[in-house]
C-alpha cells in the first residue's frame, strides 16, 4: 500500500473511490466465533498493537472492522427503517461513506469476561481508552474521530473507531492532536496526494 491509499479521505462528503475494492487485500481473522476482514497492511498493524495491549493485561477485541458496500447498504437502511432516514444519516454514514469500507478502520471494544470493573474500564475515558490511544501511533493508527473535533469530522467523538494511515503520519496527527482532514489540508503541499 502506498501513501495515498494509506491517506485516503472518506468522510460525509468524501465517498470512496469506486475502484477500491479492485486493489484491496483483506486478511481475514477470527474473534469470538466470528469473521472479520482487514486489509492485509493494517491487519498487521492491529496484531501489533492487539500484542502490546496484552503486555498491558488488555485483549483488544473487535466490534467492526471492513464492510463491503452491500453491507454498509443493508446497515444504512436497517438504521434508516428503524430511526427514519434523518436520524439513520448521523448514527451510521451512507454507503460509500464510511470508512470501515476502506478496510482500514476497526472498531474495538475491550475483550473481557463480564466482571464489575468492565463499565468502568470501557468508559470512554477510562483505562481501556487511554491505554490504547496512548499507544495507537506506534503502530500507525489514529484516532479518526476525536473530542473537540465535531465540527471538522462532522462525526461524535468515538474512542472506539481507530483508523490506519501509517507513519510518520500516524506520529504526528497523534501528537498534534489533529482531525485526519485537518493533516491533510497541512500536507497538501508536500504530499502528492
Ligand atoms: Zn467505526
Amino acid at each position: 500500500m502506498d501513501d495515498k491509499k494509506r491517506l485516503i479521505l472518506v468522510n460525509r462528503t468524501h465517498s470512496i473511490p469506486s475502484d477500491w475494492s479492485d486493489h484491496l487485500r483483506l486478511v481475514s481473522f477470527q474473534y469470538k466465533e466470528e469473521l472479520f476482514f482487514l486489509e492485509q497492511e493494517t491487519y498487521n498493524a492491529f496484531e501489533g498493537l492487539r500484542k502490546k495491549m496484552l503486555e498491558n493485561r488488555l485483549i483488544l477485541g473487535v466490534a467492526s472492522a471492513y464492510r463491503s458496500s452491500e453491507e454498509q447498504k443493508k446497515l444504512y437502511e436497517e438504521m434508516a427503517r428503524d430511526y427514519g432516514p434523518e436520524k439513520a444519516k448521523t448514527l451510521c454514514a451512507l454507503p460509500g461513506h464510511s470508512e470501515h469500507e476502506t478496510g482500514l478502520a476497526v472498531d474495538i471494544e475491550m475483550a473481557m469476561e463480564a466482571s464489575e470493573t468492565q463499565e468502568e474500564l470501557n468508559y470512554p475515558s477510562g483505562y481501556f481508552y487511554r491505554c490504547v490511544h496512548e499507544h495507537l501511533s506506534e503502530y500507525g493508527f489514529i484516532l479518526r474521530y476525536p473530542e473537540g473535533k465535531e465540527q471538522i469530522t462532522e462525526y461524535s467523538f468515538e474512542p472506539w473507531h481507530i483508523r490506519y494511515v501509517g507513519n510518520p503520519h500516524a506520529t504526528i496527527i497523534m501528537k498534534q492532536n489533529l482531525a485526519l482532514e485537518e493533516y491533510l489540508e497541512e500536507q497538501k503541499q508536500f504530499l502528492q496526494i
